[in-house]
């Protein structure tokens, strides 16, 4: 192999540039930095590109998922069906309401939500399915519908690597009760920190709204402008969680850019797909075979470990020492030890993918020399490592 790189490559980057730099300096110029015009414009910017009535931005993605499972008003023991292949947010804002998280399997070639486990997954307790777009490829979502329509339950897309992605030519976030992005600083999209929840519900965005801001029927911007007065009710106890103009003005420059940074991501990815295509160990991520857009928010490979002989954590170890990074999406939420403990369960699909996952840095301002330095370390590390046949 060539000489090692002298800089690490991450896995990921933030796509940073001089329009989001200028944005953030006039916001913060602005007399006004916290939820305001900006919030709003971006809202709508956002309601308008994913192609739904309500969009409402939120301090994270766990906080849409906190307050989209709130407005659903789960009782104790009530069931919500999520796969175990994902982050913890959804999991532990089901438990902390009370409910029961009901994991399901994945399939291996998709890693999405495995359909028929849901079916089976159903029961009278059943309230929501919260299917991951995992890595930004939808799920399959007309038989998902299908399975909520029949059971009178709710479908609660986690959506946040999805920005960007599409469904049978529609875009996710127009399609479910209710979807969920995350605009933290790796995702397709960032603000920092931040979230949204879609929906075409109006009672849904009414109480979501009302809840991000302590159940208070008052609107601070208004009252700083001298509309309106300075009484305010609370209606219900809610929280505080409302997103800032600083992040709307990131926002809104990262929303006119994000078809734009998808395709970079889409470009690398492929040349992912070809560069790695026969290599042995290595097992590369398979397209869904109905219409999609793939937003690319996560390149996964699986590390076949008995094909090798190297786990996948001593493979991440062996890129690392020759300056490259990877991520882990994810360890499987029910072999956690909370989650063992109290939600056992064997899911063979998400456990034999949990160990041997990794993702391979995928960001829009890396080069493709890039994607062809990391290809080559891992040759170089199945050469090195790998078992002789
Ligand atoms: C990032 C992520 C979240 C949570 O988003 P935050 O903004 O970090 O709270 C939820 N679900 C999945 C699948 C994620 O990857």
């Amino acid at each position: 192999m060539r000489n090692n790189r002298k800089t690490f490559l991450p896995f990921s980057k933030p796509c940073i540039g001089k329009d989001e730099i200028k944005a953030i300096t006039e916001c913060l110029s602005s007399g006004w930095i916290t939820a305001g015009p900006g919030t709003a414009r971006f809202e709508s910017a956002f309601a308008k590109y994913v192609g739904t009535t309500f969009a409402l931005s939120l301090t994270s993605g766990t906080a849409a998922l906190d307050l989209g499972l709130t407005s659903l008003n789960l009782k104790p023991g009530d069931e919500v069906i999520t796969p175990s292949l994902t982050w913890l947010s959804g999991p532990n804002m089901i438990v902390l309401k009370r409910a029961k998280p009901v994991f399901v399997d994945v399939n291996v070639n998709t890693r999405n939500i495995d359909i028929e486990q849901v079916e089976k997954a159903i029961s009278p307790r059943t309230k929501a399915i919260i299917p991951v777009h995992f890595a930004g490829q939808p799920c399959d979502l007309d038989p998902l519908l299908n399975i909520c329509k029949k059971h009178g339950i709710a479908l609660i897309e986690d959506a946040a690597h999805a920005a960007g992605c599409e469904y049978k030519k529609r875009k996710i976030g127009s399609i479910g009760d209710l979807a969920i992005f995350s605009f933290h600083p790796i995702k397709n999209l960032t603000t920092a920190e931040g979230g949204m929840v879609t929906t075409r519900n109006e009672q849904l965005a009414a109480r979501i709204k009302l809840l991000r801001w302590h159940g208070v029927n008052k609107d601070p911007w208004k009252r700083n402008k001298g509309i309106g007065t300075a009484r305010y009710d609370t209606i219900e106890p809610g929280w505080k969680y409302n997103f800032t103009d600083l992040q709307a003005s990131l926002g809104l420059v990262q929303l006119n850019k994000l078809n734009k940074m998808n395709e970079q991501r889409r470009r690398l990815a492929m040349h992912y797909q070809k560069l790695l295509s026969d290599t042995e160990g290595i097992a590369l991520p398979k397209e869904v075979t109905y219409p999609h857009k793939h937003s690319w928010h996560l390149y996964t490979v699986l590390v076949e470990t008995e094909k090798i002989g190297i786990t996948r954590d001593d493979f991440m170890e062996h890129l690392k020492a020759r300056n490259v990074g990877t991520g882990l999406h994810f360890l499987a939420v029910h072999k956690q030890s909370f989650y063992q403990k109290n939600f056992p369960v064997k899911l063979p699909n998400t456990e034999y993918i949990s160990e041997r996952i990794m993702s391979l840095p995928l960001f829009p301002d890396m080069t493709e020399h890039d994607v062809v330095y990391v290809v080559e370390a891992i040759k170089d590390v199945i050469k090195e490592y790998g078992r002789r046949n």
